[in-house]
């Protein structure tokens, strides 16, 4: 008992990773069993650790699939996963695998965008949002005006990267800005 699905979702540089950081410190305080899990593919920052771009960190399982977070979950309570959206080569796989746990009991934290830089819904974000118990939007800060961000514009030398780009291209600053609606410069 007690399984719930919470997702944190929201455009780059929302807090997502912070916020996770945050649920998860207090989990640990309450002693309660935990496993945090990172994706392979976010080599941003070191292997075995979560870190937001405010330089927080706690330690975390790299891995590259579902199968595998479920192999070290064992029976922990609390199941935090980030940058959900990375894990999407098998959406249905990811959202059949945080079912399962919250099923079991555990208390899945998932953190993730919820849109691409061509501002579509990520397809296991997606119906993750739709199951959860619990969901947070968090918004960053527009670059452009100050507004608050709902979307990643991703830029090829300061301009909009066009539409038939990959997805998934893994960057920071360099590459994505955090920008509202009314900046947000649609791919073409
Ligand atoms: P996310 O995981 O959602 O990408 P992080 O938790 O890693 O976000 O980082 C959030 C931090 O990013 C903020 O606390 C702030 O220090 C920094 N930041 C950089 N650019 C922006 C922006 N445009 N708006 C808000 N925060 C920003
Ligand atoms: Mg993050």
């Amino acid at each position: 008992d007690g399984g719930r699905i919470e997702v944190i979702c929201g455009c780059m540089y929302s807090g997502k990773t912070e916020e996770l950081i945050r649920r998860m410190r207090q989990v640990r305080i309450a002693r309660q069993s935990y496993r945090i899990f990172t994706p392979r593919m976010d080599t941003r920052y070191a292997e075995g650790q979560v870190a937001s771009h405010s330089g927080s960190r706690l330690e975390a399982i790299t891995v590259a699939t579902m199968r595998e977070i479920l192999a070290h979950a064992q029976d922990a309570h609390v199941v935090a996963i980030d940058e959900l959206h990375l894990f999407d080569d098998d959406p249905a796989e990811m959202v059949r695998g945080c079912q399962w746990l919250a099923d079991r009991g555990a208390r899945v934290i998932v953190a993730g965008l919820d849109l691409n830089y061509r501002a579509e819904p990520f397809p296991a974000m997606m119906h993750l949002l739709a199951l959860a118990e619990q969901v947070d939007k968090l918004y960053a800060i527009c670059v452009k005006c100050g507004a608050y961000a709902t979307r990643s514009q991703r830029l090829i030398d300061g301009k909009p990267a066009p539409a038939n780009a990959p997805t998934i291209v893994v960057g920071g600053l360099d590459m994505y800005e955090a920008r509202c609606r009314a900046c947000y410069e649609p791919a073409v």
